[in-house]
């Protein structure tokens, strides 16, 4: 399924133009318009997902295997020192285009901080009972 209106349905489907590293049936891998490091890249399903929550399991079970053969590469090819997988589900999670994509973002020693959180102290309780709400929908 494709959305006329989504940018990365029509990356993905070759209409508008990428810096394409990679393509297969499922999928296309591109270099990011607004690269945070070297060869950063974004693995983009053809199908139209919104995100993870809407993504089918067959092309979920395509996209970490894409991602090692991607990182592998990266680390031979650019020589970076290791990598993040980056993947933002709504807004509030910035993301900013809603159709799946997988950050594959190469690290080099010495580079820009990419990902960074302040480590928070929550209690077992406060563990326990986030746990719960969660298991409960499971
Ligand atoms: P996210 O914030 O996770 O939704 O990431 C969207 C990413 O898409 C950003 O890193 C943008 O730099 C990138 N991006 C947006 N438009 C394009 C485009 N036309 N080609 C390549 N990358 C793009
Ligand atoms: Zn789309």
């Amino acid at each position: 399924m494709k959305d006329s209106n989504c940018i990365f349905c029509k990356i993905a489907a070759g209409e508008i133009p990428s810096k394409t590293v990679y393509e297969d049936e499922k999928f296309r891998v591109v270099m990011d318009l607004g690269a945070a490091s070297e060869g950063h890249a974004l693995i983009i399903p053809k199908n139209h997902y919104a995100n993870l929550m809407e993504l089918d399991e067959e092309t979920a079970a395509g996209v970490l295997p894409l991602a090692g053969k991607i990182s592998r590469a990266m680390m031979k090819g650019l020589k970076c020192d290791g990598l993040n997988l980056v993947q933002n589900n709504g807004e509030e999670a910035g993301q900013t285009v809603m159709h799946f994509h997988l950050h594959v973002i190469p690290r080099y020693k010495g580079g820009a901080e990419v990902i960074e959180w302040k480590p928070g102290s929550p209690t077992a309780e406060e563990m326990e009972a986030a746990a719960s709400r969660i298991k409960a929908e499971l």
